[in-house]
């Protein structure tokens, strides 16, 4: 094994100048051996989930694009309830293609990072349309498709197809950094990660072999304390036996998140409705609702500008307390005022009225609204009560 010196990298050492950091060639993985332990694993202690087919059988397309979709960004115990209210909507993809984007958007709320859902009916459109219902095998047909990247066209295809690919996210990019114990920190070491992780590709089985690492990183091989005593690949783990497994991967530091301001209105009507607005379909949130807000800029605008961009002219009144939300690449707080008015009031060029409508609040659970936008109603409302 070499070792090399690399000058310079060392993160969180600015004081030293110039940092010296060891960083070891990792060691090639005994992948047979892998493989082997893993799928006797897989065979015994996988997880029942509603899109898996049993050990050894393939899955429906279907059910394993809409779960990986699904789970981008989120967590399973999260997703299980939405893929079961979705597939029990729309049972194959021709259904969900023919569903109103509304009607999607609606049964999405609330699972985050909208711009999927508006992908995902994009894609069941695709497929039910050029591709007649089917969903293709080869990941570079499947990347083609809206909203499939790399991960998700090779989960597809391993699990669906048991075609020879190997997804890998950041379970898999933990589970295979501690295996080879590789003390390159993340982003740089992607690439190494991916190809070891590639380089375990079993000729059979790949769909439970990537099912089985999946499974594996989400449970017993956990970012903070992994369950070493209890895993598979103990006694194959570099990571483990040279007692450094719970730091890595190492991570470089992250910058952080910029911060964004703005202000949001919730107008009350007499019949109990609240004015909400069709976002446009392009950018962050694109044809969600939400109530009508100021543009979300660097600095918090004074109170006095920003009620000249409220919806509605009323006696507008400020609840105590913002509400903040985090987004991936930046934090939001929105400060919310509430006014009560008639029904059916004339609105501000400020509203956009072609896309505004009142909805009683006993409705907005069937709305397409985003998390931010039912923290900001529920934080205007829940005074009232
Ligand atoms: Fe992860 Fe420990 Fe298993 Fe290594 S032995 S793969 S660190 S759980």
């Amino acid at each position: 094994m070499s070792e090399t010196i690399r000058i310079g990298e060392g993160q969180g050492h600015a004081s030293m100048g110039i940092a010296a950091e060891l960083v070891r060639d990792p060691p090639a993985l005994p992948a047979q051996a892998i493989v082997k332990a893993m799928l006797a694993w897989y065979d015994r202690d996988h997880r029942d989930l509603p899109w898996r087919a049993a050990a050894g059988a393939t899955s429906d397309p279907y059910g394993v694009w809409l779960s990986e979709i699904m789970l981008q960004q989120t967590t399973v115990k999260a997703v299980v309830p939405y893929y079961t209210a979705f597939v029990k909507r729309w049972s194959t993809v021709n259904a969900l293609a023919r569903a109103p984007r509304e009607d999607v958007l609606g049964a999405w709320a609330g699972l985050g990072y909208y711009s999927r859902a508006r992908n995902l009916h994009e894609c069941a459109k695709v497929v039910a349309g050029k591709l007649g219902g089917k969903f293709p095998a080869d990941p570079a047909e499947l990347v083609k498709l809206p909203g499939i990247g790399p991960y998700t066209a090779a989960a597809i295809a391993a699990i669906a197809f048991n075609g020879r690919a190997m997804p890998v996210d950041g379970n898999v990019e933990r589970v295979v950094a501690r295996l080879a114990a590789v003390e390159e920190p993340l982003p740089a070491a992607k690439t190494q990660l991916r190809s070891l992780a590639e380089g375990l590709t079993p000729k059979a089985r790949c769909g439970d072999f990537a099912q089985a690492m999946m499974d594996l990183g989400a449970s017993v091989c956990s970012p903070r304390r992994p369950s070493c005593m209890i895993c598979p690949l103990k006694d194959l783990c570099q990571g483990r036996r040279a007692e450094i497994a719970d730091a890595l991967p190492r991570r470089s530091p992250k910058p952080e998140r910029p911060l964004r301001h703005g202000v949001a209105f919730v107008a009350v009507s007499e019949r109990g409705e609240v004015l909400l607005r069709r976002r446009p379909d392009k950018g962050l949130l694109g044809g969600m609702s939400e109530v009508p807000s100021t543009e979300w800029q660097e600095e918090w605008l004074p109170a006095e500008d920003a009620l000249r961009q409220a919806p509605v002219k009323a006696g507008w009144f400020a609840i105590p307390g913002a509400v903040t939300h985090t987004f991936t690449h930046f934090r939001l707080g929105l400060m919310v005022f509430r006014a009560h008015v008639r029904n059916n009031p004339s609105l501000t060029l400020w509203a956009r009225q072609k896309d505004c409508r009142w909805v009683h609040r006993d409705a907005l659970d069937g709305e397409a609204l985003p998390s931010v936008m039912r923290k900001v109603i529920a934080h205007a409302l829940d005074e009232m009560e």
